[in-house]
């Protein structure tokens, strides 16, 4: 059965969410999670608590409640023995277009597009990506509780692809040590690094407006983020 799914009109929905530190992060974790029921796709939940640093308040010069939050990541599909790992994350730090509405859209579309995905591969949501209680890396504890209960898959899967920020340029495919600590902040990176990629569209653009007030829908392209799904469909085999 053919499924619509509009990369624009969902992240603008995901923006309107406001999904920032702490706050909403609960209403973007159900607009995913109905688009998925939308679409006959069943996952589960893996909760988890976290709380902000000061050194992310300090990092962004913003205003940080410091406070604990539920969040969770969301599961889509083979929990036992996947081929293929997605990694992408809901919550943001400014409106969060590019950083991380992108990602999750295009992983969304590989999910609604091609449902037989989820028999071999797994998709993870998390709601907490930009930040974590844990020093000196303040960031990607929902990736590392993940890890913490589902390591052995990161370790047997064939590949793992984290989508963040796409949609802005031409895909690129990150390997190697570049980028990788802030994008993939897993505790034991090295032992997947060489089979993990990190798919985001242009450093240069997402340097300058990731984090800000800046990362507006303006900046996304429905060329190149259609473009974006079109290649993780290819690199997941799935034409
Ligand atoms: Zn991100």
């Amino acid at each position: 059965m053919y499924q619509k799914f509009d990369l624009m009109e969902f992240i603008n929905q995901l923006v309107a969410c406001e999904p920032r530190l702490g706050k909403n992060l609960i209403k973007a974790e159900k607009l995913i999670a109905k688009t998925l029921e939308n679409n006959g796709l069943s996952y589960s939940h893996q909760p988890f608590i976290v709380a902000d640093t000061p050194e992310l308040a300090k990092e962004f010069k913003i205003k940080v409640p410091l406070e604990k939050h539920r969040t969770n990541n969301l599961l889509v599909g083979n929990l036992s023995n996947p081929k293929s790992i997605l990694l992408t994350h809901f919550d943001a730090i400014g409106p969060g277009a590019l950083d991380n509405a992108s990602g999750v859209a295009v992983c969304l579309k590989v999910l609604v597009k091609h449902p037989d995905f989820t028999q071999d591969n797994l998709v993870v949501f998390s709601g907490s990506e930009e930040t974590s209680p844990e020093k000196p890396v303040y960031w990607g504890y929902g990736y590392r509780m993940f890890e913490k209960k589902y390591g052995r898959l990161l370790k047997n899967c064939r590949a793992i692809y984290v989508v963040d920020c796409v949609g802005d340029a031409k895909l690129h495919f990150f390997q190697g040590d570049y980028y990788f600590r802030q994008a993939v902040p897993l505790k034991n990176l090295e032992l997947v690094k060489y089979k993990t990629f990190v798919l985001t569209g242009s450093v240069k653009y997402l340097l300058a407006v990731c984090h800000t007030r800046k990362d507006t829908i303006a900046g996304l392209s429905e060329k190149y983020l259609e473009a974006s799904y079109k290649e993780l469909v290819s690199v997941c085999c799935l034409i």
